[in-house]
């Protein structure tokens, strides 16, 4: 089946069935060719309603994911958003297509290499990347409308949330380091206001203000 068969058939049965409604993330969802952030051995399966190995013991999220954690941000045209865990840069490429602009960063060097090579491949002039321990969040650029982590923290990174715009929002898997919640924290008037959404599981988010590396 050609690519843009299966990705229409990911969008609806996947995406639109469980009541994703934002337009923007839709079309995202669309257009962006996942495939294309997986090893080659792996094209056949990108559209499956499932995480997939991206090397480094790390995983692309399953795609639902992507959607319901974008949309949740309530992003528009002029947002700037701060992504903490590039990974395959599926999720970063969504965000662009949504967004004025994208910060991302992540500790491992290996995967933001290849997640920039694939972005720069499809055109996109609005990302800039970063390697490091992305719970100190990337100061020089904030303010941030949105502050999406995807990975899971034991506790909502003090410094990520004081780079957050007031009425600015952070979508966070929040946690043990095997299983989390979903979480949203808005900024109201400086203060954090947290609404849990549902039960998930992502890999660590290994930094100072994460879990440490054994
Ligand atoms: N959204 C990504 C995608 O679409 O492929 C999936 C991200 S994967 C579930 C989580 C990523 O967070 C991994 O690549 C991991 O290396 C990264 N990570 C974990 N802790 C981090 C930290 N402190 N700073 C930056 N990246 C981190």
């Amino acid at each position: 089946m050609e690519f843009e068969k299966k990705r229409r058939l990911m969008v609806e049965n996947q995406i639109i069935k469980r009541r994703i409604t934002d337009k923007g993330v839709i079309e995202a969802m669309l257009k962006v060719p996942r495939h294309l952030f997986v090893e080659e051995a792996m094209w056949e399966s990108a559209y499956g309603d499932f995480p997939l190995p991206i090397g480094d013991g790390q995983t692309i999220s399953q795609p639902y994911m992507v959607a319901v954690m974008t949309e949740k941000l309530e992003l528009g045209k002029d947002s700037r958003v701060l992504e903490i865990g590039t990974g395959s840069g599926y999720q970063t490429a969504i965000l662009a297509e949504i967004c004025e602009c994208v910060f991302t960063v992540e500790r491992i060097s290996a995967l933001e290499k290849k997640a920039r090579i694939a972005l720069e491949k499809l055109g996109y002039i609005n990302i800039a990347f970063k390697i490091g321990d992305g719970t100190l969040g990337w100061s020089e650029s904030a303010p941030y409308d949105g502050i999406l982590i995807t990975a899971g923290a034991p506790r909502i990174p003090e410094l990520l949330f004081s780079q957050l715009k007031e009425g600015g929002r952070m979508v966070i898997p929040i946690g043990s380091s095997y299983s989390q919640v979903l979480t949203v924290v808005r900024k109201r008037k400086g203060k954090m206001v947290e609404e849990p959404c549902f039960g998930c599981t992502f890999v660590p988010l290994i930094g100072r203000e994460g879990w440490s590396e054994e």
